[in-house]
């Protein structure tokens, strides 16, 4: 099988690496195609190729640079089944969710498209007699992204199209696991007809990730994975100067108080924990319920998770994939076993499924651990596998105690009818992201993907506004014309 290109200085190049890996289809476990693990030296060619096309595309006005976004959302408009497909291949999710993902990528091109607008800057007259100020917003040169395995399609998209409309020239290096849906969208970036080393692709690993953070010509990096990665990345290239922004990972609480619609609040929290089987950074991991709410949650939670059709996410009437690779399934069976060992109580147990036609596939049932001990390894550790664990608290206190006791801080619940119980909620609990009556808060394209605690490294998030604010410095710039105007002279 011939390994995919990289696709540097406005050309597709076989790598020169003698390492590769495989890229496997979760659900049938069929060999997808060959990824190279490139070389620093091929990370290099990539950063100078950048940095020779960024004075030309920095000049390049505003309107004209986001023409490219314009054809590039008819491009990947063209393309969505096909893209869906290839994501539903290589990542396991089903169609729908695909198809998700790919909408959530072009709203982000969409709102890219506003930079003429989102990148002014202001100006003040007569700060002094004759004297005028203002900010000017400027791009900073070759920034990078560094992406995950679950959102192939999606997650580059919360960078790539605010920091080229920008003026920036940009760095892609998708996950090892999914490279193929980049490989796509590359090819319709290409179509789009940037001019060369405007948008170059890397393929790799951590080593080739850490050429990109250690490159003294690339100004800024965003990342996405788990938290101690992400904490490695914020390190070394904030240590070298580069502005960076480091999405890691999470433990997501949904609190359910007693005068919650328990069946919508079931369904909506079912979707979340095993939506993506659970491999979402915004996957409900914990439910707390409040009082009366324990045993009408957990009723209609255990039935939701018993019932959910598990399988190839390419078939008809799937609502679950598989996880992504054997490691993961052994890991999250692995650690549904530890929660009954420290006390939890396994309501449904989805280790070991047998899924007709796939019986090789990656696949772990929706699971339910009740009554998990909060000071346990269950409660505390990043599962990334389509298990709920449930906790039962006494008051509103209690939970947003609970909520707030953990180490993430990417996204907290509140299922209620009640405004009061709303408000103190999102007032108290230390997450980046908020949903009331809403199980998975993601953002939409025009607000900033947030996160906080180690959830979060770094300032500015990606999406909307903050990305914009990411990919350019600000510069102040105070004029005195003509110094007769000063009253000074
Ligand atoms: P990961 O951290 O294993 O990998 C992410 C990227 O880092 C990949 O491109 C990988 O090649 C690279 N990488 C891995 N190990 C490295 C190392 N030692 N040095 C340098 N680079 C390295 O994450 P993953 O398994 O692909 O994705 C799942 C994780 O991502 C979960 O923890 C999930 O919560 C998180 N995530 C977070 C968000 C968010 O917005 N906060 C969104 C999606 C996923």
């Amino acid at each position: 099988m011939t390994p995919l290109p990289n696709y540097i200085d406005g050309a597709w190049r076989t790598s020169a690496t003698s390492e590769f890996l495989d890229v496997l289809n979760p659900a049938t476990t069929e060999i997808l195609g060959k990824v190279p693990l490139s070389t620093a030296a091929e990370v290099d060619e990539a950063v100078r190729s950048a940095a020779a096309a960024f004075p030309g595309w920095r000049r390049t006005p505003a309107l004209e640079r986001i023409q490219h976004l314009f054809r590039l959302k008819a491009l990947l408009e063209d393309n969505f089944e096909d893209l869906a497909r290839t994501i539903t291949m290589e990542c396991g999710k089903t169609l729908a969710e695909s198809r998700g993902e790919v909408r959530r990528a072009i709203e982000n091109v969409e709102t890219a498209c506003g930079v003429p607008v989102l990148m002014q800057g202001y100006l003040s007259e007569d700060i002094a007699p004759g004297i005028d100020a203002f900010m000017i917003r400027q791009p900073l040169g070759v920034c990078a992204v560094i992406a995950p395995f679950n959102f192939p399609g999606m997650i580059p998209f919360w960078f790539l199209p605010y920091a080229i409309a920008c003026g920036n020239t940009f760095l892609v290096k998708p996950s090892e696991k999914v490279p193929l849906t980049m490989h796509r969208m590359m090819q319709l970036l290409e179509g789009s007809g940037l001019p060369k080393g405007v948008v170059s692709l890397v393929n790799g690993a951590g080593d080739t990730v850490d050429a990109i953070l250690d490159h003294p010509l690339v100004r800024a990096v965003s990342f996405v994975g788990s938290t101690p990665v992400a904490r490695h990345v914020y390190a070394r290239a904030t240590a070298g100067g580069k502005r960076a922004q480091c999405h890691g990972g999470a433990k997501n609480p949904i609190v359910i108080l007693p005068d919650a619609d328990m069946e919508m609040a079931g369904q909506i929290v079912g979707d979340s924990a095993f939506g993506c089987a659970g491999q979402r950074c915004l996957a409900a991991s914990l439910a707390v319920t409040v009082g009366e709410a324990r045993r009408m949650f957990t009723e209609v939670i255990t039935a939701d998770a018993a019932g959910r059709k598990v399988g190839y996410g390419l078939d008809g009437g799937v609502q679950m994939g598989p996880v992504i690779t054997a490691q993961s399934k052994a890991r999250i069976e692995g650690l549904i076993g530890k929660g009954a060992s420290e006390g939890a109580k396994v309501l449904v147990d989805g280790r070991g499924p047998r899924i007709p036609g796939y019986e090789r596939g990656f696949f772990v049932r929706p699971t339910v651990l009740d009554s998990v001990p909060p000071a346990s390894e269950t409660a505390r550790t990043e599962i990334f596998g389509p298990v709920l664990g449930l906790m039962h608290v006494d008051t509103i206190d209690d939970a947003v105690a609970l909520a707030n006791s953990g180490a993430y801080g990417n996204m907290a619940c509140l299922f209620t009818s009640s405004g009061a119980a709303a408000r103190k909620f999102r007032n108290e609990v230390e997450a980046g992201n908020i949903g009331v009556n809403i199980g998975v808060a993601a953002p939409v394209a025009a607000f900033p993907f947030s996160g906080a605690r180690q959830s979060f490294f770094g300032d500015l998030h990606g999406q909307g506004r903050d990305a914009v604010e990411f990919f350019t410095q600000e510069k102040v710039v105070i004029e005195r014309w003509p110094k007769e105007w000063s009253r000074k002279f």
